[in-house]
């Protein structure tokens, strides 16, 4: 059975306030920060609307015939549209096109199999191309009988004004909630870690899959390495080649997190409030280390790679993760 996560308390009540009072809106756009489990919320949400013996808090019986086919993704009356996957190249499409959203209109159209309910969620949904979002607003506007459209999206100042204005919206924070921390605490991964500075990176969701993949652990190393670079004191070949051993878009995106702290430091010293705190002699060092321009430049050319490997752009991560560690090693500073 989908459940709502334990900091989704509060938009759940008012799904379920709308929903007893038979005012739910037909076009509803969930938003808040990336790794808050937004989409799962919808689902969970989606599968107690479609569920034949749902519970008073509106919450899914997990056992009906609908409730099986929500969990297996084969619910006829519920369509998720988002990015398309190439079946040749497994690439992920970089937007949701219009020959989606005419097929989730069709979707609309039919007649429903069970409950009298068709519900729709596309996510995210910032990312429509133009002439997709354009196509949506027809039926936002007047949608058929028991349409429900629920629109996911990480940053909903992206989406056309046109299509919020249509929607009834409903923000979730996901951030360092007393909720979020506990739950956090309760997993695994999080064992003899302090949740409370990963949450204000991320969501909660995030925050778990950082943990699991050794991506938070591996700071300290990828921070130390960096100083090593910067002194001269380390082969940028060979932390290359140890980097390569997380994923490279990771490890620039961990880069990217200290950096943007070594610029809180420099700005504001220790009133900067770094994310990674528990890290504060190794960011202080590189603060010193390097310079505003350089920093910069740093920065610069790490984004610009990352949005590259995220584009799927054709590079060897290997290369990439060289020149990173190159930039990083020229004119040590000796300190
Ligand atoms: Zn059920």
């Amino acid at each position: 059975m989908l459940m709502p996560y334990p900091w989704q308390a509060q938009a759940w009540r008012r799904l379920q306030a709308w929903r007893r009072g038979g005012t739910l809106p037909h076009g509803l756009l969930l938003h808040g920060p990336p790794g808050g489990g937004k989409v799962d919320l919808a689902r969970a949400f989606a599968q107690g609307l479609l569920c034949s013996a749902a519970g008073g808090e509106g919450e899914a019986c997990g056992k009906c015939r609908s409730c099986g086919w929500v969990e297996a993704g084969t619910h006829p009356d519920l369509c998720l549209v988002t990015f398309e996957v190439d079946e040749k190249t497994g690439r992920v499409a970089k937007e949701i096109k219009i020959a989606q959203i005419r097929e989730l209109i069709e979707f609309t159209r039919l007649k429903s199999h069970g409950v009298l309910l068709r519900i729709a969620i596309v996510h995210p949904a910032e990312y429509m191309n133009r002439n997709a979002a354009n196509s949506l607003l027809k039926t936002l506007e007047e949608p058929p009988a028991g349409v429900h459209l629920i629109l996911v999206a990480h940053q909903a100042a992206r989406l056309p004004v046109t299509v919020r204005s249509r929607c009834q919206n409903l923000y979730l924070p996901a951030r360092a909630s007393d909720a979020a921390v506990d739950w956090l605490r309760r997993q695994p991964a999080c064992r003899g870690i302090d949740p409370a500075p990963l949450l204000r990176e991320c969501g909660p969701l995030e925050a778990l899959r950082l943990l699991e993949s050794g991506e938070w652990g591996a700071r300290a190393t990828v921070l130390q390495q960096a100083a090593e670079l910067l002194r001269g004191r380390a082969d940028p070949i060979e932390i290359a080649s140890q980097w390569l051993r997380l994923n490279a878009v990771s490890l620039l995106t961990c880069l990217e997190s200290l950096l943007t702290d070594v610029g809180r430091l420099k700005a504001a010293g220790r009133e900067g409030m770094p994310v990674h705190g528990d890290l504060l002699p190794g960011l202080l060092e590189l603060a010193k280390a390097l310079d505003f321009s350089r920093l910069f430049s740093t920065q610069a050319l790490i984004r610009e790679s990352r949005q590259l490997l995220e584009r799927g752009a054709n590079l060897r991560q290997q290369d990439v993760l060289e020149e990173i560690a190159l930039h990083l090693a020229l004119n040590p500073t000796g300190t």
